[in-house]
């Protein structure tokens, strides 16, 4: 068994199976365990024996996916927990103290943004933006009470990356942990913990599940750094329900596939769209304009499902192109089966000044696509129709 690959893991990994002997692992919606008398509650309690206790600390559906992200990131250990901001708070919460410094790519989710410029401050723990266009001045920004470097790549919603080999070996000079919030591409897509990071954060909501239907979050990574996150989640509550993660460790069965689709339309509809009249220009990880390409193949497998793109005419005709688009869909999520557009600088960055904005690449006219697993042909007929009659 233990010489499985990792996909084969994310097919296979399950929770111990019942007297029933099931195929299909089944949903433990029970909130505590029993035990046999004192002594195994002793022991448990103890640590001696490896029990599930109680439903905030451990939950057979939640270790079963936790197994198959560790698995597929070839990480040591990994915890689930209830949402994406759940893993990124817990890590903060875990290993970092008063008076500790976080280096942080600009280009963040906004509810991380929210926590190291809001909430993280109250608590006597600072952070400092670096862009990723500019990996020169980062090493600078780096002060003795740094503990933690943080980033996505590719990131949201301007598709830049970070190159992780470099920055892997940044971090390990200057003793820092470098945490990656790997959403964007998946651990089919990409294994940060091979280029250094030491840990590795997913909103399980995204990809993972990949069908719109459940919140999660994993985080993976070194044993330690990964007990102390659980202990502080184990204290703190931020526990992922058994029946969201068992939807989420069946939909993991189908990441690799998924995966692929989402990488072929997304790489087959960014290659349409770049030099059309109307589109000034294209963002793809896998496109050869992209400025880090280079980067992109060496970190990447394939380059995801999601793109950008600027359309001509700014702010105005980004809305019209919104409001044009038929099969797509204007919600506020991506990594989905079906295919998704938003206008960041009118809704999910509206919030942000106009300089702010260009700092992280969002130009007036920048769509995002969150390409989808529709029939291409489909998905490209819907974006031509919008781009003419917008
Ligand atoms: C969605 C998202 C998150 C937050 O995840 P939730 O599951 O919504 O809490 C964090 N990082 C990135 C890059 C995301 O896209």
């Amino acid at each position: 068994m233990s010489d499985w690959r990792p996909q084969t893991w994310a097919v296979r990994a399950q929770a111990e199976e019942t007297s029933h002997h099931e195929h299909s692992v089944p949903i433990f919606l029970t909130s505590s365990f029993v035990f046999e008398d004192s002594e195994e509650m002793r022991a448990a309690f103890a640590g001696e024996i490896d029990r599930n206790i109680y439903g905030r600390f451990t939950n057979p559906n939640v270790e079963e996916l936790s197994e198959k992200i560790r698995r597929l990131e070839g990480a040591e250990a990994g915890h689930s927990l209830a949402t994406g901001m759940a893993a990124v708070f817990a890590t903060f919460g875990a290993l970092l103290s008063s008076g500790d410094h976080i280096l942080a790519c600009r280009s963040l989710f906004g509810s991380t943004h929210t926590i190291l410029t809001k909430i993280l401050p109250r608590f006597g723990i600072t952070s400092t933006y670096v862009d990723a266009a500019d990996p020169d001045s980062w090493a600078g920004e780096i002060r003795d009470n740094t503990r933690m470097i943080f980033v996505e790549t590719p990131t949201n919603p301007a598709v830049d990356l970070v190159d992780l080999e470099w920055l892997g070996k940044l971090a390990a000079e200057k003793e820092v942990i470098l945490v990656v919030d790997n959403c964007f591409a998946t651990p089919i897509l990409q294994r940060p913990l091979e280029f250094g990071a030491h840990l590795s954060i997913h909103s399980a909501t995204k990809y993972l599940d990949g069908q719109g239907r459940v919140m999660g979050g994993v985080v993976v990574g070194g044993k330690e750094m990964v007990q102390e996150i659980y202990d502080f989640a184990r204290a703190t509550g931020p526990s992922l329900s058994p029946f969201n993660a068992w939807v989420l460790s069946k939909s993991v069965e189908t990441l690799e596939v998924r995966m692929e689709r989402h990488s072929q339309n997304g790489l087959a509809l960014a290659e349409w769209l770049e030099g059309r009249p109307g589109v000034a220009s294209v963002r793809y990880p896998f496109l050869p304009s992209h400025p880090q390409y280079e980067i992109a193949k060496r970190q990447m497998s394939s380059g995801g499902g999601i793109l950008s793109f600027v359309v001509e005419g700014g702010l105005e005709q980004g809305k019209r192109f919104m409001d044009a688009v038929k099969l797509c869909s204007l919600t506020a999520n991506l990594g989905d089966t079906r295919t998704i557009v938003s206008h960041p600088s009118s809704t999910t960055h509206a919030k942000l000044t106009e300089e702010e904005r260009l700092a992280v690449g969002i130009t007036p006219g920048l769509i995002r696509i969150s390409v989808g697993l529709e029939d291409l042909r489909d998905i490209i007929e819907d974006v031509e129709q919008a781009l003419e009659t917008s």
